[in-house]
């Protein structure tokens, strides 16, 4: 069994191959991960490993992949380890400040873009940006909407902001605060937010990544509601007419949430599935002053 970082060979020994450090990693840590890290320290595509795996490299990328494995062993997130993630099509900086993004909210963004029309201009809200996933990918997708992002992080924002200015998206804002609070007086077509839903004494709170990950984008109160009964309360004072309100949640809060919807005036109330088949979206369409017959259109499927 091994313990801790391999030591440094010393200067006169054959320096190490890619291969071998990769094969001696995959030992101590989930393989993917290990080529992940391997990659990143060798700032390499994955082709290049197999093209030149028997390479010998440097003392100092075998130290800092040493380094990096030892990190991992001890269960901190890959993306905190390289300080990137996918997010659909972006590639996004992540650090310990910002919830890693998760697939779960890929699914939430699918359905936002659904909601906007390719060719109009659109007001959008990402409450609770993060690493700004939420925003930049609508931003990205639908480049006639103007997207303002919150959080009341500021070193959450300034990832997200330099991620929108390394993606070149100008087509969004950034804005100190919880939830609506820098948005006094501004409403928008449609409102998208993965706050915090986590129940403050889930022990998944203890486990895997969620450890490495900041607490007050997890947890959210004794049933992991707080956050987004506050949402939902204040969604109407800042939604057009018709506009949408879409929320991350847990898998078992999307009664809870459709519920808390419709005691505040929302219509076409609905639910999405995660990728595991879970309850993982909740919407809803804000009716305006006069609210609809329940029998009222459909829901634009666009
Ligand atoms: N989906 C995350 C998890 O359970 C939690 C993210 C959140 O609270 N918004 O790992």
């Amino acid at each position: 069994m091994h313990r801790g970082p391999s030591p440094i060979p010393p200067a006169d020994a054959a320096p190490p191959r890619a291969d071998a450090l990769l094969r001696e990693a995959r030992r101590r840590i989930d393989p993917v991960d290990a080529e992940w890290l391997l990659l990143h320290v060798l700032a390499r595509p994955r082709a290049w490993l197999y093209a030149h795996g028997d390479a010998p490299v440097g003392a100092d990328v075998a130290a800092a992949y040493a380094a990096l494995v030892a990190r991992r062993e001890r269960g901190e997130p890959v993306a905190y380890l390289t300080g990137r993630r996918g997010f659909r099509h972006l590639d996004l900086q992540v650090t310990p400040d910002t919830l890693i993004p998760r697939e779960d909210t890929e699914r939430l963004v699918e359905l936002a873009l659904a909601r906007l029309d390719p060719q109009a201009p659109a007001r959008v809200a990402d409450l609770g940006t993060g690493s700004g996933a939420i925003a930049l990918a609508i931003a990205s997708e639908r480049p006639r909407a103007q997207v303002t992002a919150t959080d009341r992080s500021p070193a959450a924002l300034e990832v997200a902001a330099g991620n929108a200015r390394a993606l070149g998206l100008r087509n969004v804002a950034f804005v100190a605060g919880e939830w609506f609070a820098p948005l006094a007086g501004r409403r928008f077509d449609l409102v998208a937010s993965n706050p915090p839903y986590i129940a403050a004494g889930d022990p998944h709170l203890t486990h895997g990544d969620l450890r490495f990950e900041p607490a007050m984008a997890l947890a959210s109160g004794v049933d992991g509601l707080d956050d987004i009964r506050r949402i939902v309360a204040d969604a109407p004072g800042h939604l057009a007419e018709g506009g949408w309100l879409l929320l991350e949640h847990g898998h078992d809060q999307g009664a809870a949430v459709r519920a808390l919807l419709r005691a505040r005036g929302f219509d076409a109330v609905a639910t999405a599935h995660d990728l595991e088949g879970r309850e993982r979206v909740t919407m809803g369409r804000f009716a305006g002053g006069r609210r609809q017959p329940a029998a009222g259109p459909p829901a634009p499927t666009r």
